[in-house]
């Protein structure tokens, strides 16, 4: 037997995966046990959780919120006071979140996690459907659906991780992720959003539900592999609407960055880590108040939220 196709990690099974920014060689068994080590590492190096926290884990029915549902639900062995409820955000988009809605819903039945689906439409009074119609119609906004769909969805996961009365909100978001959005920060020149977003946020306003990233040092690839090799069925059809431009440019670059120099997104990652607390230092904290219509927090005196709903009433 070649000896250099051997797993690296147990010597044994035949490697299936070459991990190039470390040099390891990983049959199934040893990738998919490195992937939930690796998220534990970061629950704890970043204090993620309490013993008795309740989590509500926002599953858009996709390969990375169906993984990690998949590994805080397999943490609950151990930590039995740990509390999960699966919170779904459905959009409405007619053909697309109709099929994830029912994954999701198939997944935590599976994993016997309680399952709450929270709506554009009963949230605000219009699917993301009809608000693009109405964009169409009106001309009176040059945003994206996408990024309407981005400030309306985070509101909505807020207020229903607040509904299941959640302590914390885990997302599946995956060191592309958030390397990506580094890079649009930077790109755009918010300085503020680059402090803003990191693996646990801060605790900024009451209303706002803590959210933590147990995925954020794990590449997209491997969460995609790891959904693979534990056979989660996931929704890979993509939403009609993506397409955002500067996010897709970026991928690509770090993609291609990753492929010639291995290692590329860890180091950006590393490098943000390093310099957040230098940032949240030299800019001014952002002061949060309550929206005066809606009452959620808000920068200004009418949140984001509203000032989009009111373009397209
Ligand atoms: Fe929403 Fe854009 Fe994602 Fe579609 S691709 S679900 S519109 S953010």
């Amino acid at each position: 037997m070649i000896t250099s196709n051997l797993c690296t990690c147990c010597k044994r099974n035949q490697a299936f995966y070459f991990r190039l920014y470390s040099g390891e060689r990983l049959c199934k068994r040893c990738f998919a046990a490195s992937i939930e080590a690796k998220v534990r590492a970061t629950l704890t190096h970043h204090h993620m959780l309490k013993f008795n926290d309740h989590l509500a884990v926002a599953v858009s029915g996709g390969k990375d919120s169906l993984s990690i549902l998949h590994i805080l639900s397999k943490l609950r062995r151990h930590r039995p006071q740990t509390k999960l409820t699966a919170v779904t955000v459905d959009e409405g988009i007619k053909g697309y979140r109709d099929e994830a809605l029912t994954i999701a819903a198939d997944s935590c039945k599976k994993l016997e996690v309680p399952h709450q689906v929270i709506s554009f439409k009963g949230l605000y009074g219009f699917t993301l459907d009809e608000i693009v119609a109405k964009l169409h119609e009106t001309g009176k906004s040059e945003l994206t659906p996408c990024a309407y769909c981005g400030v309306l969805r985070r509101r909505a996961i807020n207020i229903g991780a607040r509904q299941v009365d959640a302590s914390k909100i885990a997302t599946g978001h995956t060191l592309d992720d958030e390397v990506q959005t580094v890079l649009m920060n930077f790109l755009r020149g918010d300085i503020a959003r680059l402090a803003k977003e990191k693996p646990v946020t801060s605790e900024v306003h009451p209303l706002f539900v803590q959210k933590i990233k147990p995925f954020c040092k794990i590449p997209e690839r491997e969460s995609a592999l790891y959904a693979y090799i534990k056979k989660i069925n996931f929704q890979d059809t993509p939403c009609p609407y993506a397409g955002e431009a500067l996010r897709n440019d970026i991928r690509n670059m770090l993609n291609r960055m990753e492929e010639k120099h291995a290692g590329t997104k860890f180091t950006v990652s590393r490098a943000i880590e390093k310099l957040r607390p230098a940032i949240e230092e030299t800019i001014k904290r952002e002061h949060f108040k309550t929206c005066r219509e809606c009452g959620e927090p808000s920068s200004g005196d009418l949140c984001k939220t509203c000032e989009m709903l009111h373009l397209i009433r």
